[in-house]
This record gives structure tokens, C-alpha cells and sequence, in this order.
């Protein structure tokens, strides 16, 4: 029997439910559809060049088993009922997504199958935890991180990673037989020109430069990293705050894409050993997990405040400031720093992430939205969840925000967490030289951040 895998961010091999179902089937098609939901936004520039790469990445490891990966675009209702016709399949299957507008079209297109006796069933491939099995007493969510927290620990434990397919193979009958258009996917070639026609490499001009030195798309780059987990968890503890070293796992653009699952991160941090650092580190992944499970139950999170009466704050409008803050211009070091680093590379470090994100909100009192859309455009990671969730988080507005009066201030972040200034530096040369023209603060830190105060208090937040 032919079965169809249905990708959608679960690019691997290794420890895919989806895939691994497929194959104890039989034969196996991927397919990957470019979608367009309502309720969705597009993929940001730096996911969507992640996205080719990886695409080609994968397509290069099923062509080794004679898997053809076939690349289809638009609606999912439409195309997949016709590939299921044009193969005779017998199943479809994939990994579940979490966003409730994704989650529609998922729900219906398994029922539409099933009425037509297709195999369609969905497997927990991008979560540790479902979001349905943990929940509070009362049976809701939880908007606290450390009782959330406490709640997955004392759950049943992540599954063991599966590994590979025990076998993976095409339709090589349906191949021979003449499906010349199924063989075609099979080339390289092939493939690549599809995905080109997708145009999401940037052309004119090509500002990929950074991530392409910085990054290796596809699962393959994806275990390399992971490789190194148990050498870098042993100093995360200390390190994992220092933007000056490579102290954490830059996992996140993996982990985005399903290049590895967090089953095969969790246990390999807990096979690795039991120090400060692992388990710092899987709590971080928890966060990942808290961030999932509140959009789950928020499908809103990019677009609407959490905390409603956060819907008549006072927001600045001011264009020119957010254009300074964008392009790492707003005099501010370890502010111009971080957004120097996340548009050369399409990442930020977190602490980094924290500090521009306090500064625009609280300091600029530009509204979180702004900063969210164009991190979601910037960042390799930008997904659903962890980017309005943590936006939210930052600005106040989300449930269990940080409180108003935490205000970052930059110049003391960076004394305590880049003290020997190595990653201002390395982003900002121009303060180490003294004759190079320097852009005055775009604000006075103290006074915009009594003036931010000041609002809150107006909302009764302070
Ligand atoms: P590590 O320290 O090695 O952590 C391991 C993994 O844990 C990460 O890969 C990530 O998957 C997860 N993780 C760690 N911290 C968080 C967190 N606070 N929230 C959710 N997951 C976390 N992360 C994203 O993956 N995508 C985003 O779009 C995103 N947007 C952010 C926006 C803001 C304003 C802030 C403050 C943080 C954001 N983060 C986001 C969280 C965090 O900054 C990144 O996950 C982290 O920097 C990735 O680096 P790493 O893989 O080396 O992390």
C-alpha cells in the first residue's frame, strides 16, 4: 500500500511518528503543500529561505531511500484528496499543529478522508506534552510558567525518541510502471527548480549572506549541532546568559522546523548528565512548551493583548524610532548590537531578545506588535507561538508577563552579561573606535523609563 506523508514542520527522519507509520505501511510519497490559510500569516523572510534549504535538504535524504518529495501549493483540502486519487493511496499521515486555524483544516481533511475509507491520522511529533494532558485542577490551562512547569514534570515523561524508520521505501512499482510525473520528483533538479519557483531565496539584493555562513538547514545540520549538546550543557548554567559566547544550543531554528524532535533533545540533555546546565536547559524547553500550550488556547496571541485592558495603553507612534530600532541605530550598544546580529544572522541570543524587546515597548513605548512583526520577518526561529508569547511576555500584556517595573536597562544588562564588551564589539566596532561618528541615544534611559512607568500606572498596572 501507498501511503502519503503529509510534511508540515516536521522535516526529519529520526523520531517522526508521521513517517515512521507510513513506512511500517508500505510505500511511501512525501508531500510538502506551500499553504495558504486564513488566519495565517506567510512565513517571514528568513523562515521562508530556511524553509528552501531544508526542503532541499530533506529531499536529498528521501531520494537515498527512493522516496519522491513532491512539492504542491495551495489549499490542502484540494490537493491532498486528489494525490490520495492519483496514487491510489491508502493512508495519510502526519504531525499535528497546534494553531487552531491550522488544526480546522487538519480536522476536516481527516474527515473527509475517513468518509472515503482513507487511512488519516495525525501523531505528537513538535511537543513534548499534548496540549489536551496538562491542565489544572479545574481542568483549564495554565497561564503560570512554573505550575505548568511542575504540572509536565510530574506527567507521564516525554516518549522515548523512535529513530529511524526500520525500513523506508517509494512506490517503486507505481515508479516503474511509467508514473513518469512521480519519477520526475526524484531529481534533483527537478525539485530545486519547483522550489525556486516558490521565490523564497531573496534575489535583489541577496541579504543571505550572514545566515548562509552562519547556519546549515536540513536535519543533518540539525544532529551536528545536537552532537555537541553534552559539551555545552556541562557550562549552559553559567553561560547560557553570556551573548558573548557561544553558551547556548542554537537549536531553536531546528526545533522550529521539526529538523529534531524535543523527545530526542529531552533525552539526550538527560542521558548527557544531571547537572545545574541540563537542567536549566530542558526547563528552557518547557518554555517552548508553555509558549505552544497558551497559543493552543489563544489562537489570537500574535494579534490581540491577553490582558485586555492593556487595549487602551498609551503606545507611542513614532516611525523614525522604529526604523532606528530596526536597523540596530538607536545609540543604545547592546540594543544596536542585538539588532546588528539578528539581521546579519537571523538570530538574536535571548537575553539580547529581552533587552530590545524592553527597550522598544517600555523605552520607545512602541506598541509589541511592531516588534513582533518584524522579528517574525527577521528570524530564523520566528514561529507561531514562542514570538507573540514571548513578545507579550516582555511588553506586560501577556498572563504571566514580567512586571511592569522590570524595565532592562541596557547599559547595566550589558555590564553584568557582557562585561569584557566582546559582543558589542563584534556588532558595534564603531565603539572602539574613537575618530567613528556615533548616533546620540535615541532616548534618555531614565526618563523614558519614568515616563513608562508613568503609563502603566495610568492603566493601573503600577
Ligand atoms: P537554548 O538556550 O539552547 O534553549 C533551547 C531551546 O529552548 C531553544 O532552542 C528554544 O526552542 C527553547 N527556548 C528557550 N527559551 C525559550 C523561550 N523563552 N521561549 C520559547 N522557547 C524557548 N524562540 C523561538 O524559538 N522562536 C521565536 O520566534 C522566539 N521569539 C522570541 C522573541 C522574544 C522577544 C524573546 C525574548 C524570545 C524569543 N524566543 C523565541 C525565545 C528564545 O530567545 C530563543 O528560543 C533562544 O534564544 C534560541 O536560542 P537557543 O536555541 O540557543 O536556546
Amino acid at each position: 500500500m501507498t501511503s502519503i506523508w503529509w510534511i508540515r514542520d516536521d522535516l526529519r527522519l529520526h523520531d517522526n511518528p508521521a513517517l515512521r507509520a507510513a513506512a511500517s505501511e508500505g510505500e511511501v510519497v512525501a508531500v510538502h503543500i506551500d499553504e495558504e490559510i486564513s488566519g495565517v500569516r506567510p512565513l517571514g523572510g528568513a523562515a521562508r529561505w530556511w524553509l528552501h534549504h531544508s526542503l532541499s535538504a530533506l529531499a536529498g535524504d528521501l531520494r537515498a531511500h527512493g522516496v519522491p518529495l513532491i512539492l504542491l501549493s495551495g489549499d490542502p483540502e484540494q490537493r491532498i484528496p486528489a494525490l490520495v486519487e492519483e496514487l491510489q493511496a491508502g493512508a495519510v499521515l502526519w504531525n499535528r499543529r497546534y494553531h487552531a486555524p491550522k488544526r480546522a483544516v487538519d480536522a476536516r481533511l481527516k474527515e473527509s478522508l475517513r468518509a472515503k475509507d482513507v487511512r488519516a491520522e495525525s501523531f505528537d511529533g513538535y511537543l513534548l506534552h499534548e496540549p489536551w494532558t496538562i491542565a489544572t485542577q479545574d481542568g483549564g490551562p495554565y497561564r503560570v510558567y512554573s505550575p505548568f512547569a511542575r504540572a509536565c514534570r510530574d506527567a507521564p515523561p516525554p516518549r522515548a525518541p523512535y529513530g529511524l524508520p526500520d525500513q523506508l521505501t517509494g512506490p517503486e512499482k507505481q515508479l516503474r510502471a511509467g508514473g513518469h510525473e512521480l519519477r520526475s520528483w526524484l531529481h534533483d533538479d527537478v525539485l530545486e527548480q519547483e522550489l525556486s519557483r516558490r521565490g523564497w531565496l531573496p534575489t535583489a539584493p541577496d541579504w543571505a549572506g550572514g545566515l548562509r555562513e552562519r547556519w546549515t538547514p536540513g536535519e543533518t545540520g540539525a544532529r551536528e549541532r545536537s552532537e555537541q549538546l553534552g559539551e555545552l550543557l556541562t557550562g549552559y548554567a553559567q553561560d547560557r546568559e553570556r551573548p558573548g559566547m557561544a553558551g547556548t544550543t542554537s537549536l531553536s531554528p531546528h526545533l522550529r522546523f521539526g529538523e529534531i524532535s524535543p523527545h530526542e533533545i529531552w533525552h539526550l540533555s538527560l542521558e548527557e548528565g544531571r547537572g545545574a546546565g541540563h537542567e536549566s536547559f530542558r526547563s528552557e524547553l518547557l518554555w517552548r512548551e508553555f509558549a505552544w500550550h497558551r497559543l493552543f488556547h489563544l489562537p489570537d496571541l500574535a494579534t490581540r493583548n491577553v490582558r485586555s485592558r492593556f487595549d487602551t495603553f498609551a503606545w507611542r507612534e513614532d516611525d523614525a524610532a522604529l526604523r532606528a530600532w530596526q536597523q540596530g541605530r538607536t545609540g543604545i550598544d547592546l540594543v544596536d548590537a542585538g539588532m546588528r546580529e539578528l539581521w546579519e544572522t537571523g538570530w538574536m541570543h535571548n537575553r539580547v531578545r529581552l533587552v530590545v524587546a524592553s527597550f522598544l515597548t517600555k523605552n520607545l513605548r512602541l506598541h509589541w506588535r511592531l516588534g513582533e512583526e518584524w522579528f517574525w520577518d527577521t528570524l530564523v526561529d520566528a514561529d507561531d507561538a514562542s514570538n507573540p508569547f514571548n513578545w507579550q511576555w516582555v511588553a506586560g500584556t501577556g498572563d504571566d508577563a514580567a512586571p511592569y517595573f522590570r524595565v532592562f536597562n541596557p547599559e547595566r544588562q550589558q555590564a553584568r552579561f557582557d562585561p569584557e564588551g566582546e559582543y558589542v564589539r563584534r556588532w558595534v566596532p564603531e565603539t572602539e573606535d574613537e575618530s567613528a561618528e556615533r548616533e546620540a541615544p535615541l532616548v534618555d534611559l531614565k526618563a523614558s523609563r519614568r515616563d513608562a512607568l508613568a503609563a502603566y500606572a495610568a492603566l493601573g498596572e503600577a
